[in-house]
């Protein structure tokens, strides 16, 4: 779990443009009481950054993780990028120390049973996120809604293996959760009306924009974003470029924040790997077909900036490209 607000170049390039999530007042509270309490599986990247959020826009929520260490890590991550923005004027204080009070960790997946809603967020493994929800069925109330971050896996296959996939939405954060201004929520094929109309309505009450995607492979983000990002690793392999010209290229060339090797560095040379695959499985089409030469980055362990070294080598001060 890394420090991704010091790390990315975007957080500074954004700073003050986020809205600060408004803290209902107690009438508006009253309106939107359906849903109140988030309950969050998985304490890593992600499920940091959405109980941050939650917590911060007026929600009660319970995060939860198999790992104490992941919780422990979580909070101290959550306390240290309250104070950023405690820092950068965009919330106060009180702000932050509310939002504290309001996230409540647990080593115990069922204690998330009262939950209005709940977001899985754990690791993007279909078997893995089956068997959570699984767990959680007799627990849960029949009005809550589950949903989840997955960034691949089908939301329509997932939420057939619950008892009520019209109350199931795929609700996907961009990474830094704090800091990225979209959602993208996608239904699946039996998602209905008065679920999607909530999970809106949620995403409006944390300051934040959705945009609807339907439940084909990858969804509408990373459909677009994953092929340029593997086409620049393909640039990279064939010799096009090297890494610094090729990350310069797009950045100048095309007016983009961070370079397609430093973003995919930044999101995991194993996460893009995973979804190049879906691409490419899901859609069977070659031109989805992953580089080798990110195969083989991702099976030398050179995951990007979690591991220290992806395209680039972080351990020393300024990150050197390693191609
Ligand atoms: P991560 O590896 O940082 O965190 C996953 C967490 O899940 C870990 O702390 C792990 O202990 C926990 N976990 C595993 N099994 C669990 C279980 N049975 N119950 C509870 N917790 C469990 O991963 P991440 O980057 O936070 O990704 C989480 C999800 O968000 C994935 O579905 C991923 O595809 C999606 N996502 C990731 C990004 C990104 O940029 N990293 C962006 C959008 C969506």
């Amino acid at each position: 779990m890394g420090e991704f607000m010091t790390n990315f170049p975007s957080w500074q390039h954004l700073k003050g443009t986020q809205p600060v999530p408004n803290v209902p007042m107690q009438h508006e509270r009253v309106m939107s009481m359906e849903i109140q309490t988030v309950g969050v599986v998985g304490a890593g990247q992600m499920g940091n950054g959405i109980a941050h959020v939650f917590a911060l826009s007026g929600f009660d929520v319970m995060l939860t993780d198999i790992s104490e260490t992941a919780l422990q890590d979580a909070v101290s991550l959550i306390s240290r990028n309250l104070d950023r923005q405690v820092g950068r004027s965009l919330i106060t204080e009180t702000d932050k120390s509310a939002a504290l009070g309001r996230i409540r960790t647990t080593a115990t997946l069922t204690d998330l049973g009262p939950s209005d809603l709940i977001i899985e967020a754990a690791t993007e493994r279909e078997t893995v996120k089956t068997a959570i929800f699984e767990d959680l069925l007799p627990h849960i109330k029949p009005e809550t809604i589950l949903t989840t971050n997955t960034s691949s896996i089908s939301i329509t296959r997932l939420a057939s293996r619950t008892d009520r996939p019209e109350k199931f939405m795929g609700f996907h954060f961009m990474n830094p959760v704090p800091v990225m201004q979209l959602v993208e929520l996608i239904r699946g094929i039996a998602t209905d009306e008065a679920t999607a109309k909530a999970c809106h309505a949620v995403v409006e009450r944390l300051g934040k924009t959705a945009s609807s995607s339907e439940d084909f492979p990858a969804f509408i983000v990373n459909r677009i974003l994953m092929p340029m990002i593997n086409e620049a690793v393909y640039a990279l392999y064939e010799g096009v470029g090297s890494v610094a010209s090729i990350d310069t290229s797009m950045k100048l060339g095309a007016n983009h924040p961070m370079g397609p090797l430093e973003l995919a560095d930044f999101i995991g040379l194993d996460t893009c790997l995973a979804i190049m695959n879906v691409l490419h499985d899901g859609l069977a089409d070659t031109k989805y077909r992953p580089c080798p030469l990110l195969t083989k980055y991702v099976e030398a362990g050179w995951l990007g900036r979690k591991t220290q070294r992806g395209f680039y080598d972080y351990r020393g001060e300024t990150p050197v490209p390693t191609r």
